[in-house]
C-alpha cells in the first residue's frame, strides 16, 4: 500500500496543458499518467457517482446519443502522437497513458479506432508507455469494445460497489446494465485493475463492502486502488449533519477509515491493495480539473 499522505501531497501544484484532449492525470492514483480525453468539454458518462469529480451527470442517454459532439479520434491520435514525441525529446517517455478524460470513455463512437490508433503510437513511438483505460464497464456487453479493451496493458474498472441494488442507489447507471453483466464480462478481460471509491453513510457503499469484496475476488484484478470519495460541497455537508440529528446520507471517509477497509481487503484477498487517499477539494465553486488545465494554457 501507498500512502500518499504528505504535507507535500496537500499543496495543490498547477497543472500544465498539454492538448485540449490529453492533460497530465488529475487524480492522485493516477498521477504521473498522460491523461486522453475522448470528448469534448461536456461530461459524457452513463452513470451518475455522487463523488464524480466532473460533477453531476446532466446528460440523458437519448439526448447523449442525439448531442454528443466527440472529437474526431484522428484529432486525438496526431496530438498524442505529437506529444509522445515532445516527451521523447524532452527527459523522457511518458510511463503511462490514460485514456478515461470527461466521463467514459468506451462511449466514444470511435472509440475502438482511437484504441487500436493509440496503441500503433505507442508502438511506433514510445514502446514503454502502457496503454490503460479507466472504464465504468457499462459497455462491457459490446464485443468490439470488450476486445478493445483486452488490448491494453491495463483496463480499470471503476467498481465501487457489491449488489445490483447498490450499483442502482450509488452508481446510478443510465442504462439497464446489471451487476451480474458487467462482472460476467469483465472476467474475460486478463490484464483487470480494479479501482474502487468508498463514502459512508446511509446512502454511501461502505455497508456492502463484503460484497465487494466477493466480487473483486471472482475477478482476480492484477491491482487494485483504493480511494476515498470527495463530495462536492462537502463543507456544506458537514455542517447540515452537525446541526441536524439524522444521519447523513452521505459521509466522506477518513484516512483511518480508508485504511481499514484496505486491511480488511487484505487480509480476505491476500493482495495488497494501492490505498490514494484523495485530498483534493471539489467545491461546486471551484473549477473541475479540466478547465484548471485549460486555465493553465
Ligand atoms: S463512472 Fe466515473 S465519470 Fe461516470 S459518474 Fe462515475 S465517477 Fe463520474
Amino acid at each position: 500500500m501507498i500512502r500518499k499522505h504528505d504535507q507535500q501531497s496537500r499543496i495543490p501544484t498547477p497543472p500544465t496543458l498539454v492538448t485540449e484532449f490529453t492533460a497530465p492525470a488529475s487524480h492522485p492514483a493516477f498521477a504521473g499518467a498522460l491523461e486522453v480525453n475522448l470528448f469534448r468539454n461536456e461530461k459524457v458518462c452513463g452513470m451518475n457517482c455522487p463523488h464524480c469529480s466532473l460533477g453531476e451527470t446532466t446528460l440523458r442517454l437519448a439526448r447523449l446519443k442525439r448531442e454528443l459532439i466527440p472529437v474526431n479520434s484522428q484529432d486525438v491520435v496526431s496530438k498524442v502522437r505529437a506529444e509522445l514525441v515532445r516527451r521523447e525529446l524532452n527527459g523522457g517517455p511518458w510511463p503511462r497513458m490514460l485514456i478515461s478524460g470527461r466521463g467514459e470513455p468506451t462511449l466514444a463512437p470511435d472509440f475502438t479506432d482511437a484504441i487500436k490508433q493509440i496503441i500503433q503510437a505507442r508502438h511506433e513511438i514510445a514502446p514503454g508507455t502502457e496503454v490503460e483505460v479507466l472504464t465504468n464497464g457499462e459497455r462491457l456487453s459490446d464485443r468490439d469494445i470488450l476486445e478493445a479493451l483486452r488490448q491494453v496493458d491495463r483496463a480499470w474498472l471503476k467498481l465501487d460497489v457489491g449488489t445490483e441494488l447498490g450499483l442502482k442507489r450509488f452508481s446510478k447507471p443510465l442504462s439497464r446494465i446489471t451487476l451480474e453483466i458487467l462482472l460476467g464480462h469483465a472476467r474475460k478481460i486478463d490484464k483487470l485493475g480494479v479501482v474502487s471509491t468508498f463514502l459512508g453513510g446511509a446512502r454511501g457503499n461502505i455497508h456492502e463492502f463484503d460484497e465487494w469484496l466477493e466480487n473483486v475476488s471472482l475477478l482476480s484484478p492484477q491491482q487494485v486502488i483504493m480511494t476515498n470519495g470527495r463530495l462536492r460541497n462537502s463543507g456544506d455537508i458537514l455542517d447540515a449533519k452537525l446541526a441536524s440529528t439524522e444521519p447523513a446520507e452521505l459521509v466522506e471517509l477518513t484516512e483511518d477509515e480508508l485504511f481499514s477497509l484496505a486491511h480488511r481487503f487484505e487480509r480476505k484477498l491476500k493482495q495488497k491493495p494501492l490505498v490514494s487517499f484523495d485530498v483534493r477539494s471539489l467545491s461546486t465553486s471551484e473549477p473541475t480539473t479540466f478547465e484548471l488545465y485549460t486555465k493553465a494554457r
